[in-house]
């Protein structure tokens, strides 16, 4: 039987490549790098990491910490190689950049049934394959996926506007309506009241923040309805009160008034536990997002489930396009995998790099795909690319605001703990269910 093909040697890729042949698959993985390169990658390394040497915290109570201790349960390569590697970094886990990539590549370059191929793919392959080509996919093979899944079901750049929990707003000050309080969907919209004074001292604020310069190769092609929050303040003192912070229709039931401006949040998740702050597309460093936007009335304690980016980012329109498990319907054996795919982070694209590996295997087998529950990061997070806006995603990072919402418990302490406890049941179960066992590592470390 020919090997199976993986493209890409990212994070994804290489997961994939690792668990489709520890569950006896010849594999063929081919990566681009060192002959063609990524205005990003610096080095023919596979795995290797383009910017921080973070992938955030390890801590069971938080929510990169539970994707992680998922993906150990799943045997992940990436973080066994990131135990061998890791760098104090208190209860985060960091790694010698350098160091981890190779150890990554030495693992895949030394598997018995893990052939490496230095080429770039220019055209999707006829065959079963994992497809992890990441956010700078080469422009080839994204026209051949832009061939395959419509103009619209490729997006070269995101523009994410932060999300808060709906824990962490504060409902005696932000109201319940849609413009013009037609009755219908009211439920969908929360609106931040700001008025004269605390709207001038928001866009002052906005105009001296710390942003993000990006890098000299992404050219960010904003478009009008698309700049940054920030971009849009320093245009004027009233731009924002005229474009996405315009009150008009939006009169607070409290007082009876129309406020001078507003922040509207749009609930992002059928629980309503997501709320995206419309309109507020943001390079604004992450600890400035969060010290600028606490400033919005009903937003001081915010918990930011998803902080505000634009980036240079390749990356397909999960809900419009693919199948719950990441292929594309007219090719049911091609499951992409990894950034690709609309998950936001080195760990959340590793993770589903394992899940693509999995299911190929399964596929392969004549068996179903296997989706891990709702209730679990790694569910809840394919949940929501499978679930969200067509046209309207965007990219999504590990968070508590994906997992089902567990209802009756009021204090938040408790219900986190009940939320994690439950996850971590509800996985182990799902990987008896599915007979989803880790692989062995060997005795000696890479
Ligand atoms: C500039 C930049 C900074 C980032 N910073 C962070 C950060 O700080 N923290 C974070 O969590 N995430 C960050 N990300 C996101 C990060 O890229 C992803 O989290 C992660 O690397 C994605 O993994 P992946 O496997 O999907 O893609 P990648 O790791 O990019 O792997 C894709 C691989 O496919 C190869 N490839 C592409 N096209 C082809 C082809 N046609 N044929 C063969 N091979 C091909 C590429 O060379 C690459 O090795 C950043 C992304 C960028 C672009």
């Amino acid at each position: 039987m020919p090997p199976l093909l993986v493209i890409g040697g990212g994070l994804a890729g290489c997961e994939a490549a690792w668990h489709l042949a520890e569950r006896g698959h010849d594999v063929l993985l081919t990566e681009m790098r060192p002959g063609h390169g990524t205005p990003a990658h610096r080095t023919g390394d596979l795995a290797e990491l383009v910017c921080t040497n973070s992938f955030k915290s390890e801590d069971p109570g938080n929510a990169h910490g539970l994707l992680k201790a998922e993906m150990r349960d799943l045997g992940s390569l990436l973080l066994q190689a990131a135990d061998a590697t890791k760098v104090a970094a208190g209860s985060a886990l960091a790694v010698d950049r350098v160091a981890f990539a190779r150890a990554v590549t030495s693992r895949i370059e030394s598997h018995p049934r893990i052939r490496l191929e230095r080429r770039e793919l220019t055209a999707l392959p006829p065959a079963p394959a994992v497809i992890a080509t990441g956010p700078l996919t080469s422009p080839a093979l994204a026209a051949e996926m832009t061939a395959l899944l419509g103009a619209r079901g490729l997006a070269f750049y995101d523009a994410i506007a932060p999300i808060v929990s709906r824990d962490s707003i504060d409902l005696e000050v932000a109201y319940f309506a849609t413009r013009w309080g037609t009755g219908a969907g009211d439920e969908d919209y929360l609106n931040c009241p700001l008025d004269r004074e605390q709207y001038h001292a928001f866009v002052a604020a906005l105009g001296a923040a710390d942003a993000y310069p990006g890098h000299e190769w992404e050219q960010i092609p904003y478009f009008e309805g698309c700049l940054p929050i920030e971009v849009m303040a320093e245009r004027g003192p009233d731009t924002l009160r005229f474009g996405p912070m315009r009150p008009i229709g939006l009169r607070n039931p409290r007082t009876g008034k129309r406020p001078f401006a507003v922040v509207q949040l749009r609930r992002e998740d059928a629980g309503g536990q997501m709320w995206n702050l419309v309109g507020f597309q943001t390079r604004l460093r992450t600890a400035e997002q969060r010290r600028v936007f606490s400033m919005i009335p009903g937003l001081e304690h915010a918990e930011f489930l998803r902080t505000g980016s634009i980036h240079r980012n390749t990356y397909l329109d999960f809900p419009a396009t693919l199948l719950p498990y990441g292929a594309a319907p007219a090719r049911p054996d091609l499951i992409f995998a990894g950034q690709l795919t609309g998950v936001e982070g080195y760990m959340e694209s590793a993770a589903s790099g394992i899940l693509a590996g999995i299911n190929l295997h399964r596929l392969m087998l004549g068996k179903q795909p296997a989706l891990p529950p709702t209730t679990t990061m790694l569910g809840g997070l394919l949940r929501y690319l499978r679930g969200a806006e067509p046209g309207r995603f965007q990219p999504m990072n590990a968070n508590f605001g994906l997992l089902d919402p567990l209802l009756g418990i009021a204090r938040k302490d408790e219900r986190r703990a009940r939320v994690l406890d439950r996850a971590r049941a509800d996985f182990r179960q799902w990987l008896a269910e599915h007979s989803l066992v880790a692989p062995t590592w060997p005795e000696a470390e890479p």
